[in-house]
C-alpha cells in the first residue's frame, strides 16, 4: 500500500492532539505491517527491530494469526467469563503444558497479569510482603507500579500500595529480605525496561532458596522475556530455577492484547469464585490469536534461530564504533552507546527507516520479530551504523 491513509496526513495529526501527553511519540504514523516491515502513511517502508516492544514476535500480521482472528471473529467474539469457550481452555492447556503446570488466570495486559499474581500470593499468605528488586518493571497500574521500585515512575503517584520491599538484585539482599511474613519474591529474569539487565543465576537461586525456606512463592514476570524472545519459550528455562508462577502478556496474543498468570501446583487452587476477574479477559478472539502465535513460536527450529541470530546481532553490534557494551539473551538485546541514545533512535527512524528504541539516555534496545533471517540482522546493523556518531 502506498500514499496517505484514508484521513490524509494533516487531519490525522490534528486528531492526535486529542490524545493525552503520556507518551513521547515519534512523528511517524504507521498504517500497515508485514513480517519485519512497516509502512507509514506516505508509503515509506521501515525495518522493524522493536516489534511493538516485543509484542509482534510472530511478525506483523502473520497470516496464521490473521486467519485465526478472522475465523473466530466470524463465529463468536465474546460471551464473558460466566461461560466456557474452547479457545480459552486450549490456550490454558498450552500455557500450563509448556511451563509449570497448574492453572491459568487470563488478563488483558502485563500489568493486569501481575495484579493477579499479587492478589493470588497475598491470598495464599495473608498480609504477606512482596520482595521486588531495584530496576524491576512490572507495569503502571497501582499494584504493578508499587512493585516497580523506580523513583521517577512512582513518586508522582504516591501513596502507593503498601507491603512491597525493594532490595538490590543481589543474593544476600534477597535472602535477608525474605522471612516468615513474606508472601512472594517477584522478579524479571532479564530486566527489559531497565536496559536488558540479565539477573545472575545466583540471584535467582537465592530467591528460590529463600522462598522455599519460609514457604513463600517465587513469581517470575515473563511479560517481556516470554514467548520465545530469549531463545527458549520462557526465559526461566535457561536458568536452573523453576518458579511457582509466571506472568505472560505482550507476544502471547500475536499482536492482540492478552495477559495470563500461570499458577503452578502450589497456587493453582488459591483463587475461588469472586476473588478476581475481568470482563474481556481470555475472550475467544484473542485466545484464538494466541493459539496461532503459540503454534508459530513454540517451535525448536525457530527458537534455535533466535539464539543463533541473537548472537550474530550482539557480535555485529560489538564491532560498531561508539558501542560501549552489548548484552542480552536471544533476541532481547541492548547496546550502551557513547551517544545520546534517544537521538540515535530518532535518526535511525527518520533517516534510515529502522525502528528501535532507547531504554535510557545511553542505551539502545533491539527486540525484532522472531521470524527474521540473518539478512535482516545485517541490514539493521548497517542502518544503525549510518546514524551512530
Ligand atoms: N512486566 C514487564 C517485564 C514489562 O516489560 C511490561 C511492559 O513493558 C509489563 C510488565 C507491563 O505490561 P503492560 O504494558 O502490558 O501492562
Amino acid at each position: 500500500m502506498s500514499g496517505p491513509n484514508k484521513f490524509g496526513r494533516a487531519s490525522s495529526l490534528r486528531e492526535h492532539r486529542a490524545l493525552t501527553d503520556n507518551y513521547a511519540r515519534q512523528p511517524v504514523e504507521f498504517v500497515r505491517g508485514e513480517g519485519l516491515r512497516l509502512w507509514d502513511a506516505d508509503g515509506v517502508e521501515y525495518l522493524d527491530f522493536l516489534a511493538g516492544i516485543s509484542v509482534c514476535n510472530v511478525g506483523h500480521c502473520h497470516p496464521r494469526v490473521v486467519e485465526a482472528v478472522r475465523a473466530q471473529a466470524g463465529a463468536l467474539m465474546h460471551v464473558s467469563n460466566l461461560f466456557f469457550t474452547r479457545p480459552m481452555a486450549e490456550l490454558a492447556e498450552r500455557l500450563t503444558a509448556s511451563s509449570i503446570g497448574g492453572r491459568v488466570y487470563f488478563a488483558n495486559s502485563g500489568a493486569e497479569a501481575n495484579e493477579a499474581a499479587l492478589k493470588v500470593v497475598r491470598k495464599a499468605r495473608p498480609r504477606g510482603e512482596i520482595v521486588v528488586v531495584h530496576g524491576g518493571f512490572h507495569g503502571r497500574t497501582y499494584g504493578a507500579l508499587s512493585a516497580t521500585p523506580q523513583e521517577s515512575k512512582q513518586a508522582p503517584f504516591a501513596p502507593l500500595v503498601p507491603g512491597f520491599v525493594p532490595v538490590p538484585p543481589a543474593p544476600d539482599a534477597i535472602a535477608a529480605a525474605v522471612h516468615e511474613g513474606t508472601a512472594a519474591v517477584l522478579l524479571e529474569v532479564i530486566q527489559g525496561e531497565s536496559g536488558v539487565i540479565v539477573l545472575s543465576e545466583e540471584v535467582l537461586r537465592a530467591a528460590r532458596a529463600a522462598c522455599d525456606a519460609v514457604g513463600a512463592f517465587l513469581v517470575l514476570d515473563e511479560v517481556q522475556t516470554g514467548m520465545g524472545r530469549t531463545g527458549t519459550l520462557w526465559a526461566y528455562e535457561q536458568t536452573g530455577v523453576v518458579p511457582d508462577a509466571i506472568t505472560v502478556a505482550k507476544a502471547l496474543g500475536g499482536g492482540l492484547p492478552i495477559g495470563a498468570l500461570v499458577c503452578g501446583e502450589r497456587l493453582a487452587g488459591v483463587f475461588a469464585p469472586g476473588d478476581h476477574g475481568s470482563t474481556f479477559a481470555g475472550g475467544p478472539v484473542v485466545a484464538a490469536a494466541a493459539l496461532a502465535a503459540f503454534d508459530i513460536l513454540d517451535d525448536p527450529v525457530l527458537l534455535a534461530r533466535v539464539r543463533e541470530l541473537g548472537e550474530r546481532l550482539r557480535e555485529s553490534l560489538r564491532e560498531l564504533p561508539g558501542v560501549l557494551d552489548v548484552r542480552g539473551r536471544g533476541l532481547m538485546v541492548a547496546a550502551d552507546v557513547d551517544a545520546d541514545a534517544p537521538g540515535v533512535v530518532r535518526r535511525a527512524l527518520l533517516e534510515q527507516r529502522l525502528v528501535i528504541n532507547a531504554t535510557g539516555p545511553g542505551t539502545l534496545r533491539f527486540l525484532p520479530p522472531l521470524v527474521l533471517d540473518k539478512s535482516h540482522v545485517d541490514d539493521a546493523v548497517e542502518r544503525l551504523a549510518a546514524v551512530l556518531p
